[in-house]
């Protein structure tokens, strides 16, 4: 049987992680987007404003009810697992890129149920194939993945896979998971000679390296499929794009070093290519086969504006 695996939203870098480095070189060269990526967003238009929350703190609310952990606090812990990512992984160089798949994943945010989140895309400096969200809405893409996609539906289907990943609160819902079977206990237990904010950090990326290597369930990807493409077609986009992506995926040679990043922790490619087929039916097929520009073709029509 052939062994083809998704990679969609393994953050394979988590599993090497060294501990909390912050890729200050990238956000030089990148005139300060690294910064802003990282500042504290300012609170959206329907929720209090963020509070300056310990780590501590984040941790702590793991332990309670979804109810009880609010925007702000999703939003911060989002934050801090995000540059975790970065400092695994620095922002690739091209701000060009940078700037047309933020623009492309805001514009895709927008037609979803949580279009006043902080959003932030970036790519990320790596030749492999890899997409990935945390809370709150940051979404990262590898510029492997960028280079690897035909055109711009394809993109903007992993995009939107990875937004509902975000406004559904998969990965938050992990986090939550992992807390409260007892990783947490033992993080604990071995950081009590750190200091008291470096061992809190520790353990929330020991949690996020936890979800991240072992991917989330196999229910959220299906869910993340069947909505993101319904998004996708929301904001104008081919919703055959994500399809278009997986049936690639799915023919891929698992010894392709594009792929050797991925994580064997997700659904069988088939196995979603038929459960997006018999949620999408031919209910969508009237929105498929518009023309879709190259990403290429798009940086270059916006480099001549
Ligand atoms: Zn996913």
């Amino acid at each position: 049987m052939k062994r083809t695996f998704i990679t969609l939203c393994v953050a394979a870098c988590f599993a090497t992680l060294p501990p909390l480095v912050f890729a200050q070189d990238a956000g030089k060269v990148l005139g300060g987007l690294l910064q802003n990526l990282l500042k504290p967003p300012q609170a959206s238009n329907n929720s209090a404003p963020a509070a300056a929350t310990s780590t501590n703190d984040l941790v702590g609310l793991l332990s309670q009810s979804m109810e009880q952990i609010d925007e702000p606090k999703e939003i911060e812990m989002g934050r801090q697992l995000a540059a975790v990512l970065l400092g695994a992984k620095p922002l690739h160089k091209d701000v060009a890129l940078q700037r047309y798949v933020n623009r492309l994943g805001r514009w895709i945010s927008l037609q979803s149920e949580r279009p006043n989140l902080p959003w932030t895309f970036a790519v990320l400096d790596d030749a492999g194939y890899n997409a990935f969200a945390a809370p709150g809405g940051y979404v990262f893409v590898t510029k492997g993945l960028v280079d690897s996609v035909a055109d711009e539906s394809e993109l903007a289907g992993i995009l939107a896979h990875e937004i509902h990943h975000v406004v559904a609160k998969h990965h938050l819902a992990a986090l939550r998971k992992s807390a409260q079977t007892g990783l947490l206990t033992r993080v604990l237990a071995t950081q009590l000679s750190g200091n008291a904010q470096g061992a809190m950090s520790e353990q929330l990326l020991a949690l996020g390296r936890e979800v991240y290597s072992k991917g989330l369930d196999q229910g959220d990807e299906f869910d993340a499929d069947r909505n993101g493409v319904a998004l996708a077609a929301r904001a104008g986009f081919d919703p055959y794009g994500l399809v278009a992506v997986l049936q690639q995926l799915r023919t891929a040679r698992p010894d392709n070093p594009v792929f050797t990043l991925a994580l064997r922790t997700h659904p069988a490619t088939q196995v979603r290519l038929d459960q997006l087929e018999a949620a999408m039916g031919q209910r969508l097929d009237a929105l498929s086969g518009k023309a879709s520009p190259s990403v290429p073709q798009r940086l270059a029509r916006a480099g001549n504006r």
